[in-house]
């Protein structure tokens, strides 16, 4: 499944800038994904939901997926339009001197951690350890001894 390995992409590149930016959970993503970028949507979703349970950064992180819309640009009359509608002719002069302007972007646009959040969300949950609670060798185990005091 080609959304697997897409989001197998996006889990290794997480992890790697939480690793560099001293991160150690992930609440959310948010992903720019173009129309035309062949990537589904719902599926990739789906891969997400279950391949996060297996990383204890991304365990808790949702994925908001932003949908860029598909634009074209005509060399011949110098418009714009839609490329899903029309593909790669122009609907002004007919012609096929056309480029995607946007629309195949696959780029992670934002990361959220819920250290940044105010400490009033997290006591709310009863259920969640504040994280001075947690011993910091523990995080580093399951970190596989990566370094998280720099
Ligand atoms: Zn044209």
């Amino acid at each position: 499944m080609h959304e697997l390995g897409v989001v197998f992409h996006i889990m290794d590149r997480l992890e790697e800038v939480a690793k560099q930016s001293d991160v150690s959970s992930i609440s959310k993503v948010v992903l720019d994904l173009g129309e035309v970028n062949g990537v589904v949507p719902d599926l990739l979703e789906n891969c997400w939901n279950w391949a996060v349970k297996k990383s204890p950064l991304l365990e808790h992180a949702a994925l908001d997926i932003q949908i860029v819309p598909a634009l074209s640009y005509c060399e011949d009359c110098k418009k714009e339009f839609v490329t899903v509608k029309y593909g790669k002719t122009c609907p002004y002069c007919h012609g096929g001197s056309t480029w995607l302007l946007q629309g195949d972007e696959f780029m992670i646009r934002q990361i959220e951690c819920p250290q940044s959040q105010p400490e009033a969300q997290t006591s709310a949950d009863p259920e969640h350890k504040p994280e001075s609670e947690i011993p910091q060798e523990e995080k580093e185990k399951d970190e596989h001894g990566s370094c998280q005091n720099h």
